[in-house]
């Protein structure tokens, strides 16, 4: 099979017609596809690339993956509360397997249907598995100000918020390198959290006008609100009983896991050792594709009735001061010491 017949295959079906609503003029097949932004809007556009060995494992299932190259970029889009609209595709394969490719194209366009997120172009050549998806998003613009949520907006005082819960994909990439061992059923439900994140676009939209500041946590929550912090000039304490109370220590996961099933490779299973590296999971586990968010105290009504209307639960984890630093203080009002770092490619 050729590129062209492979494009047309798997990426470009005739059932399919990315034209829709006026926004798509022109879909694959040209040099260039267009698109026609409504007046008064900016367009959002964020890039994310996916390495195999790097970002996934060699035999993940491809179905999973065409939904998960998709949902880490609709995160962006969340995170700046930006309305899906379109996406481009270029792809690095090894091989063509056809198998794959179709369960892969299955994946993906699951998710950008259930967006309304439409395949405009890509492209595609021979060499090591690599996907990159670059996505376009829509924010209007109200009096002249752009409606988009920006890292640069925290401001001393407000409230910091987290939606659903942290951890449970760093869990699950730990059972799936062999370093943890837990129940299957558990591990079932938390495997999609690591393999099929829900990107939180319905929050972002909502949190329109209501958040300060917000971004998705990709590297893990404390370094991805360090960049928060660095962008908006300003510091934070986060509240430790917060995520000790999380539900992911609080029940899905300790109350499933029998004690010494948990078995970390430094060999010490003891109980505060499981909550220590638990916790570690939830402030820096990465890949939870989570809002963090920033809000002032006058809106905590408005952030329920947000988090209710696009029926995604948040906590509130903190507060933003004007010192400098991240701070972690338990529930006695002392001092936690920072034991945990955020994943950097580089470092
Ligand atoms: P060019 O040579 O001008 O880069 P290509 O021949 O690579 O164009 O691609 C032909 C058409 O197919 C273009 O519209 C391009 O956007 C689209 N395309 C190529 N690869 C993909 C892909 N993986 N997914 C979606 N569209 C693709
Ligand atoms: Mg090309």
């Amino acid at each position: 099979m050729g590129e062209f017949d492979l494009i047309e295959r798997f990426f470009k079906p005739p059932e399919r017609s990315a034209v829709r609503d006026g926004l798509v003029k022109l879909g694959i097949g040209d040099d260039c596809a267009l698109l026609q932004p409504q007046p008064h809007t900016q367009l959002a556009i964020s890039s994310d690339m996916l390495v195999e060995g790097r970002h996934f494992f060699a035999d993940v299932d491809p179905a999973a993956l065409g939904h998960k190259a998709l949902a880490v970029n609709l995160s962006d889009l969340a995170a700046c509360g930006a309305k899906p609209l379109a996406f481009t595709l270029a792809l690095a394969l090894p091989k063509v397997n056809e198998a794959w490719l179709a369960a892969f194209s299955k994946g993906l366009f699951a998710l950008a249907d259930a967006q309304r997120c439409e395949l405009i172009g890509g492209d595609t050549t021979r060499g090591p598995l690599n996907i990159c998806i670059t996505v376009f998003g829509e924010v209007p613009i109200v009096d002249g100000q752009s409606q988009a949520l920006l890292r640069s907006g925290a401001k001393v005082g407000d409230d910091i918020y987290i939606s659903g819960n942290l951890g449970e994909a760093r869990l699950a990439l730990e059972v799936l390198r062999g370093n943890v061992s837990m129940n299957d059923d558990v591990l079932a439900r938390i495997r999609n959290r690591l393999e099929r994140p829900t990107p939180r676009v319905a929050l972002g939209l909502a949190l329109r006008g209501i958040a300060t500041s917000a971004i998705d946590v990709s590297d893990g929550l404390l370094g991805d609100l360090s960049h928060i912090l660095r962008l908006s000039n300003i510091g934070a304490t986060l509240d430790m009983e917060a995520f000790y109370t999380m539900q992911l220590v609080a029940n899905s996961v300790m109350n499933t896991m029998v004690k010494g099933q948990f078995n970390h490779k430094n060999g010490q299973n003891h109980d505060s050792d499981l909550q220590n590296t638990l916790i570690g999971y939830i402030l820096a586990g990465g890949d939870d594709y989570e809002l963090v968010f920033t809000a002032p105290p006058v809106a905590r009504a408005q952030v329920q009735a947000a988090a209710s209307e696009a029926q995604t639960p948040v906590t509130r984890i903190g507060q933003i001061e004007s010192a400098m630093g991240l701070r972690l203080m338990d529930a006695s009002g002392a001092l936690v010491q920072n034991q945990w770092r955020s994943f950097d490619h580089f470092s």
